[in-house]
């Protein structure tokens, strides 16, 4: 077992070490149970239209349980678009959009959030001036008994989920090697530091789907590869399914079982990566740019 980083930001580990098992356990016992078959996430025949700008047209994905599956495209071919659909910020034109069992295709973000879906944004959206500890931990308040309201006035029970959800925060923190770092600001981390203070806030949330969108943005492939190892293992050994955004193809074709490849708001070729690199609609598209 290896462990590399400095906590600031830099290489992230490439497995467990001792210590992070009791983190995991932590972890493990504050998520929901896993879904571990059939399928999470269901988007049937999406159209988005921005004015004259056809976003989407027609496009349709599948998220089994326990799976990282791969969206790629050139800008602008729709992908963003697609995440703002599935977690409910783009109502769609038409199309509909299944999630752990139910339609979901009218309900709100907030609605979507509460039942596990979970997503970051291709700009860094943690915040600056505040600790490691304290953007990590606004990731729980989801699911803080009570909400506000008894958060300020700490009725016992609202008292014991804050404990639970400073001491889930450690444990998260320990996962993606930020615990040495959580009273610092999180402006003064590394971009990869943030990113991943990002993902652990994400976590904090108790996911079942996450939607990440260019984790990886502004690095370079050895960072993102790193990145994207620590992703699958938090999935593989969490249970959360993963939808990633990702312009690094070859990391793609590495860290997903299932690939989706959009072209102008279409899906022009999806299955496995071996399935997607060989067809020629995709290659045609964008995979001999890489
Ligand atoms: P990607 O994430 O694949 O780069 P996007 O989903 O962001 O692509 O964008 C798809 C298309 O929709 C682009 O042509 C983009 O300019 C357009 N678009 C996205 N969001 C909006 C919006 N809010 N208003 C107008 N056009 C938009
Ligand atoms: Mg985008």
């Amino acid at each position: 077992m290896t462990a590399t980083s400095a906590g600031n930001g830099g290489p992230v580990i490439e497995s467990w070490e001792e210590g992070q098992f009791a983190a995991l356990e932590v972890v493990e016992a504050a998520l929901p149970p896993p879904v571990t078959e059939g399928t999470v996430l269901e988007a049937e025949d999406i159209h988005v239209s921005f004015g004259g700008v056809r976003a989407l047209q027609g496009a349709s994905m599948r998220i089994p349980a326990g799976t990282i599956v791969g969206l790629i495209g050139p800008n602008g071919s729709g992908k963003s678009t697609f995440f703002d659909v599935i977690n409910g910020f783009t109502i769609p034109d038409s199309g509909r959009i299944r999630a752990f069992g139910q339609d979901i295709t009218d309900m709100n973000p907030w609605h979507r959030a509460r039942l596990g879906m979970c997503r970051t944004f291709q700009a860094n959206h943690i915040d600056p001036n505040l600790t490691v500890f304290e953007n990590l931990i606004t990731g729980a308040f989801l699911s803080i008994s009570g909400g506000v309201l008894t958060s300020v006035f700490q009725f016992p029970k609202s008292r014991r989920d804050q404990q639970q959800a400073a001491e889930l925060t450690r444990a998260v923190a320990r996962l993606i090697d930020l615990e040495k770092v959580l009273e610092v600001r999180a402006g003064v981390l590394s971009f990869g530091g943030q990113r991943r203070a990002e993902i652990g806030r994400s976590i904090m949330s108790r996911p079942r789907l996450l939607l990440l969108d260019e984790p990886s943005a502004g690095m370079d492939s050895q960072e993102a590869g790193s990145l994207l190892r620590l992703v699958t293992r938090l999935q593989s050994d969490l249970g959360f399914a993963v939808c990633l955004i990702e312009h690094f193809v070859r990391i793609v074709f590495d860290h997903c079982s299932i690939v989706y490849a959009l072209a102008e708001g279409r899906v022009i070729a999806e299955g496995t990566p071996d399935e997607v690199s060989n067809s020629k609609a995709a290659q045609q598209h964008y995979l001999g740019e890489q």
